[in-house]
């Protein structure tokens, strides 16, 4: 194979490794859960935030754990809303320290990166996180032996709610619409921005969603808990 037609299977190959959901060329990671058990995991990235305690209250009242791809920088910003959130039982994951696309950054860097949140993750919440979330969704070449390094699994997600961009309704119609046994759902309770701007989209969906989800027979879990369940 040469030429364009090599250059063509290069690209194609670049972009899946970095972008695929289920490519494992950039380190091991997973998008859903068993199809088999009527289980369905919510996740959110980008907080902790100003508006996450808004959110921990709804799923609260709905009895609903979640798990929480956390930024070091915003945990480190407001680190009694990280505990918050490890206190109320969800589960924590590593989304990088600032939020930085990963592609063409060196294995130094991606490891600077994710240490950087795991050291400010555990020592605000006395947590450890297993499960890292790229950001944009994009990993690149050494992130694979930082993961291993640091004992993460990467999670990417079946459905990304657009809830940064969408009215409430348009995010909750996505979301019922798509949802099947073992997704996994990407959402968003902060923004790297500083001082986040509010989530009401977000926590509408999520209250308008889950009674719906729940009526189909769907139970929630932990990102951990649908890919390695005990029951
Ligand atoms: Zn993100």
């Amino acid at each position: 194979m040469g030429g364009a037609m090599g250059v063509l299977a290069a690209g194609g190959f670049l972009a899946h490794a970095a972008r695929g959901r289920s490519s494992s060329v950039c380190g091991p990671s997973v998008y859903h859960g068993d199809r088999s058990r009527a289980a369905i995991a919510l996740t959110f990235d980008d907080g902790p935030s100003e508006s996450t305690p808004a959110l921990l209250r709804i799923l609260e009242r709905h009895q609903v754990p979640a798990t929480f791809f956390m930024c070091g920088q915003n945990v480190e910003r407001l680190p009694a809303v990280a505990q918050s959130v490890a206190g109320a039982g969800h589960e924590i994951g590593n989304h990088t320290d600032s939020h930085p696309r990963l592609d063409f950054c060196s294995r130094d860097f991606i490891y600077g990166e994710l240490a950087a949140a795991q050291e400010k993750i555990l020592r605000h919440t006395g947590v450890t996180p297993k499960l890292f979330r790229a950001p944009y969704g994009v990993r690149w070449f050494g992130l694979k032996s930082v993961q291993q390094r640091l004992g993460l699994l990467g999670v990417m997600w079946g459905t990304i709610g657009n809830d940064w961009k969408w009215p409430a309704s348009r995010v909750a119609q996505l979301l019922l619409g798509r949802a099947r046994q073992g997704d996994i759902f990407c959402l968003h309770d902060g923004r790297t921005t500083v001082p986040s701007p509010e989530i009401g989209a977000t926590l509408e969906a999520v209250e308008a969603i889950i009674p719906v989800l729940k009526e189909r027979g769907l139970r929630f879990e932990t990102v951990s808990q649908i890919l390695c369940p005990t029951s």
